[in-house]
């Protein structure tokens, strides 16, 4: 798990060639079927354009293709995934058993803002754009707290990156910053919030 921009594709990539996992790149596969001319392709298309999530059961229904094809796989290092509590339960509910672990990208807010716009530049990617950034850094922290509680509570989070010195002062916590649910990870002693908040406020 982690916002854009905060590395988890390339690192999955490096897990799985290092562990001999198979990768299951979300992001990568919904790219490949909204290239698709079908009216599914278009949909989804449309809806990463937007910086929204893809519906649960067109994601379920991915990775269950991507795991059962690949049934001689010592494990799955799934990308991207889960976004909203719904999907961690409906995995479970459709595997029958909770992953290993779940590893959070903790990354600051600027940082992710600067890798996915030059990402935007280098590779092209219509999503890396100003506003479709600013809806998936709004979806993701509006939707991650509760996920990470409830793989917090199964003591299955593993949350990676240092601690981010803030390079501006901390803004006084302002109402519209506590309606952002970065509270949530606070209780969680996550190390990225702090600087979550600051950049929130900067961007
Ligand atoms: P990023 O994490 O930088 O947004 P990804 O390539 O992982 O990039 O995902 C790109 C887009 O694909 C997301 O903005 C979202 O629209 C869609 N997507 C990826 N994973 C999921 C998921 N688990 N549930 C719903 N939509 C998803």
């Amino acid at each position: 798990m982690g916002g854009p921009g905060c590395g988890k594709g390339t690192q999955c990539k490096n897990m799985a060639t290092k562990y001999g996992f198979c990768h299951v790149g979300l992001g990568q596969l919904l790219r490949q079927e909204a290239q698709r001319n079908t009216q599914r392709g278009r949909k989804i298309h449309d809806i990463m354009l937007q910086g929204l999530l893809v519906p649960t059961g067109t994601i379920l229904d991915m990775i269950s293709n991507a795991m059962l094809s690949r049934p001689e796989s010592r494990g799955f290092l799934i990308d991207g995934f889960p976004r909203e509590l719904r999907q961690a339960k409906e995995f479970e509910r459709i595997v029958g058993r909770a992953p290993d672990i779940v590893i959070v990208f903790d990354c600051s807010m600027d940082t992710m803002v600067r890798r996915a716009l030059r990402r935007g530049r280098v590779e092209h990617r219509a999503d890396d754009c100003e506003q479709a950034i600013r809806q998936r850094l709004e979806t993701y922290y509006t939707l991650c707290g509760p996920v990470l509680t409830f793989y917090q509570q199964k003591k299955l989070l593993c949350n990676v990156g240092a601690p981010c010195l803030p390079l501006t002062p901390l803004p006084k916590p302002t109402p519209q910053g506590n309606k952002t649910g970065h509270a949530v990870a606070h209780n969680l002693d996550l190390s990225g919030p702090v600087s979550h908040c600051v950049c929130w406020e900067i961007w």
